[in-house]
């Protein structure tokens, strides 16, 4: 059979209330081109776009598939597009009577903001000039079009595509400007618009001059000849080094491709009834439902992103402090304005969401340039969402999904105001660890920490890093700064479970304790007691006390609305870490479903543990079980309250209570007060207990005496805490109210490891059974998964375990062999070189990690398929990583209190984009 003759249609045209091509066809036509097809074609829409068409991105993708070469019939297409512009403006291309100039501009499948190039005023030449004075009756205007189009030309098609590297290092736009801003100097001018026709037509000779002198080509009058150029050079950058970044770290593949869009010129600059401008039909920056904008009069859109001219308001509502004096488009133009806000409103209905668009009055015509989804940030994103559903104009899951996770962090926690931020130059950066604004003085101790905050004073709290002995400074502290560290480190686990603004690994810093100082690299000094503000969502520090805007989430209504629907589609649970009775409650006001690791060690720091923290340290320094058994007995009764505490709170939802995890040595004493207050204790010599203490130092904590390892050295310890976790649960059921513990043994790597804990916990709940006089006292037995082989033993291990809790940040740690405290030093150029994607502490590494995980699960229900799953590390809390979860079919993640919400509208999207089959 004949194959079929009809070539492929690589040109889309658009204008005139008719368009080729819609806003589905984003991948073929680039998302500008797509949209103004939608725009100028639509039946419901057909607004005034000015004609033109659109080059497919299957040409970029051939461009550089044949030699920068074009498919052979892409000439002809490209004729008869442009002759039905001509005919829909009623001018010709290259006419010296009547020219029509275009523009011709890139357009890729997602918005590449200023990584391609653009070129307008095309078709302008010696004798086209004419007709364009003819036309607009306006001398000046066209001279100001023409030396505009032979700086971009120069620029974008002669030198940059034409592969030029200017010998002096200054590309041939800098040179033309300096002699524009030299006539601007002679006479002084402040800006463009005030240079006379005179002066633009010398200028045009000497840019033509200089252009031929420094490119050694000269600059092309023939109208075609410019237009091919320019195409040329649009899908040339798409390959420029500027693109190639921004698809890097945006991860755009690069087979994706540009499209090209050729538009008939209108113009924003012909004088007082002209003007141009972007808006948005929805606040922006807050959400309200109020169209947004801002114009220029007599200006063309790169006016606009220039900056020179302060634009003025659309409208009253539109009005900031530099902008207020300026008069509105509504009273300036009240007839285009009101063209302009139905535009608007009819968009935002048709693409059901806030649209950003672009706009130009020529001589009191409206045309519209673009539109497109508007950017904005968290606050406005819940606010549109919630609004948008209720007004009906979206449904539930566009709401939900219309928000990101991480967003959710702007809500919860206060920032420093972002207009402030704008104008200030932050003295150095770090990994942002804890998310949030803050400010204080800086002290270097925890001590002082503690000394200043009990005066009533705001403190940051800078160290090189942190230690469990720190806690209580840094909870005292509006925030902390550390130079070492990653964001699993002990300063970014313990801000991030307070929801406290934190900034790690900040190596920009060096701090001299000796003189309670730091040096930034920019050479400023901050000495204690100076301000400091920290933006711990983006890692940034900044010298001097910067203002905060607060959020309280009860008072927002759009976020409680967002959430409601987030309950309704969500499958995966989310619970909350937590380590005191106060966070447990913190999660569940945030929407937590129970506690998914409580670390009940985290009792031993911080306020009211000096009792607690003295008997353990009187148990890890025992030398005989009945010397242990002393302090343990003396210890049970803290314990136990604590406990209880955190199982009222949660109202008979589950708590994961883990055993006692820590390395020893990292509560043992170290100052001599409080060794003589020990040895005191015990009745032994100093000499004596410092050899215990010599005995306890281990070369590698992580991998030592730790986790089970303490139950198996020493039963007694697990002996105490299950029977506190029993007899607590017991009280309170017998007062009539409900609790649901499960003990969780940690780093456990065999079965014969939890079948050894199990025999205490069978013993202790029968004497507790006995005691109580209760017959059954519910709970859970589990262990957690942070050992490659305990993960690979997951059939074994599920024969002894009610349920499975990954603990992400060991099973990271020892799958990577990366110490979790330490990877600050070699992470960050993993992560340069792309040897990496993301941070595996942070967000869970999907191909290794992740398979352990999913072995993990599967055996362990092959085995008990009742088995209940979940990961407790702080991946828990990061977006993709609950989606990966949620695709895993776990029953639940657990994270940080602050960061309960954010898990539970990833769970939710991941439920919607990723069904259960
Ligand atoms: C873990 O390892 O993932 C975990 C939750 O425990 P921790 O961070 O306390 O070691
Ligand atoms: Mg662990």
């Amino acid at each position: 059979m004949a194959q079929s003759k009809r070539a492929i249609k690589y040109v889309y045209y658009f204008g005139g209330g008719k368009a080729d091509g819609n806003e589905s066809m984003k991948n073929l036509l680039g998302g500008k081109g797509a949209n103004l097809a939608e725009m100028a074609g639509h039946a419901k829409l057909r607004l005034p776009v000015p004609p033109g068409f659109t080059i497919t991105t299957e040409v970029c993708a051939h461009y550089y598939k044949d030699r920068k070469k074009y498919p052979a019939s892409l000439e002809r297409q490209v004729g008869i597009a442009l002759a039905a512009v001509e005919k829909e403006m009623g001018k010709k291309f290259g006419n010296a009577d009547n020219p029509l100039l275009v523009s011709v501009r890139s357009g890729a499948r997602r918005s590449m903001p200023g990584m391609m190039e653009t070129v307008l005023d095309i078709g302008l030449n010696d004798t086209t000039i004419k007709g364009v004075i003819a036309q607009s009756g306006d001398e000046r205007f066209a001279y100001d079009a023409y030396r505009r189009l032979i700086m971009m030309y120069a620029d974008v098609v002669m030198e940059k595509a034409g592969g030029i590297v200017p010998a002096s290092g200054k590309g041939i736009r800098r040179v033309l400007d300096e002699k524009l801003e030299k006539i601007k100097k002679q006479q002084g001018y402040l800006f463009d618009t005030d240079l006379q026709v005179a002066e633009l037509k010398l200028l045009v000779k000497d840019f033509k001059a200089t252009v031929l002198k420094v490119l050694g080509k000269p600059f092309p009058e023939d109208p075609v000849e410019q237009l091919w150029g320019s195409v040329g050079a649009v899908f040339s950058s798409w390959m420029g080094k500027r693109a190639i970044e921004y698809r890097r770290i945006e991860k755009i593949p690069d087979e994706w491709g540009t499209a090209v869009n050729v538009q008939a010129m209108v113009f924003g600059n012909m004088g007082e009834t002209s003007a141009t401008g972007v808006a948005f039909t929805r606040n922006p920056g807050n959400g309200e439902k109020q169209f947004y904008g801002e114009y220029l009069l007599n200006a063309q859109g790169e006016d606009v992103v220039a900056g020179i001219r302060t634009p003025a308001p659309v409208n009253d509502y539109s009005k900031n402090e530099q902008s207020k004096h300026l008069p509105t488009l509504e009273e300036i133009m009240p007839e285009v304005y009101q063209a302009l806000f139905k535009i608007q409103e009819r968009l935002e209905k048709h693409y059901r969401d806030m649209q950003d668009i672009e706009f130009t009055i020529e001589k009191g015509k409206l045309y519209m340039l673009q539109c497109r989804v508007g950017k904005r940030n968290g606050i406005a994103a819940v606010q549109m969402a919630s609004d948008m559903f209720l007004e009906k104009l979206i449904d539930g899951k566009s709401a939900l999904l219309r928000v990101a996770p991480s967003q959710l962090v702007e809500l919860l926690l206060p920032m420093l105001d972002p207009e402030v931020q704008k104008v200030t130059r932050p003295i150095a950066k770090g990994l942002p660890a804890g998310p949030g604004g803050a400010r204080g003085r800086v002290v270097f101790s925890s001590d002082d920490a503690v000394l200043w905050a009990g005066k009533g004073e705001k403190v940051i709290l800078v160290r090189e890093e942190t230690s469990p002995e720190d806690v209580d400074g840094m909870h005292k502290a509006e925030a902390i700064l550390t130079t070492k560290g990653g964001m699993t480190s002990h300063a970014a686990l313990v801000a991030r479970g307070w929801g406290k603004c934190c900034i790690v690994g900040c190596a920009d810093i060096e701090i001299h304790a000796e003189t309670k100082s730091f040096k930034a690299n920019d050479g400023t000094f901050i000495k204690e007691g100076d301000w400091l503000s920290l933006d711990g969502t983006k890692g940034l520090v900044y010298p001097g006390s910067m203002a905060l805007v607060d959020t309280d989430l009860n008072k927002n209504q759009a976020y409680k609305i967002l959430m409601k629907l987030v309950d309704k589609y969500k499958v995966m649970g989310v619970r909350t870490n937590a380590e005191t009775p106060g966070d447990a409650a913190q999660g569940l006001q945030f929407g937590a479903e129970g506690i998914g690791l409580f670390r009940t060690e985290h009792m031993f720091y911080g306020e009211g543990s000096d009792q607690p923290l003295f008997l353990l340290r009187k148990m890890i320094v025992s030398k005989t079980e009945k010397e242990r058994r002393v302090a343990l007995n003396e210890l049970f009764k803290y314990v136990k309250k604590d406990i209880k505490q955190t199982l009222l709170t949660m109202g008979g939802l589950p708590v994961t209570m883990r055993l006692l995890d820590p390395p020893l040595h990292e509560f043992v004493p170290h100052d001599s007060e409080k060794l003589q207050q020990l040895s005191k204790e015990l009745g032994i010599s100093m000499s004596i207990l410092k050899r215990r203490v010599l005995a306890l130092h281990e070369n590698n904590p992580m991998l030592g005496h730790r986790g089970v390892r303490l139950g198996i050295s020493y039963p007694e310890i697990t002996e105490m805490q299950i029977r506190a976790i029993f007899e607590a649960t017991a009280e309170i059921l017998k007062s009539g109210k409900k609790a649901l513990p499960e003990i969780m043994v940690p780093v456990t790597c065999a079965a014969s490891e939890l079948i050894h804990q199990k025999a205490i916990v069978t013993k202790v709940y029968k004497e507790v059974c006995e005691k109580t006089g209760l017959k059954k006292i519910p709970y859970r037995f589990g262990t957690m998964i942070e050992i490659p082989r305990a993960a690979l033993m997951a059939a074994e291990m599920a024969e002894v375990a009610d349920f499975f809790s990954f603990g992400t940040n060991d099973l990271t740690q020892m799958s990577f062999g990366f110490s979790r405290d330490d990877i600050g030093g070699f992470l960050p150029i993993y992560l340069d070189q792309k040897l990496l994607p993301d941070d595996p502490f942070q967000t869970i590494d999907q191909e290794g990690v992740g398979e352990l995980i999913r072995f993990g699960t599967e055996r362990g229900r092959l085995t008990r398929p009742a088995l209940k799953v979940g990961i407790c590390g702080e991946h828990g809390g990061d977006p993709e990583s609950v989606k990966f979860c949620h695709r895993l079919g776990l029953n639940y993640v657990s994270c940080s209190p602050f960061r309960v919400p954010i898990a539970r509208l990833a769970a939710a999207q991941a439920a919607l984009e990723f069904p259960a089959s």
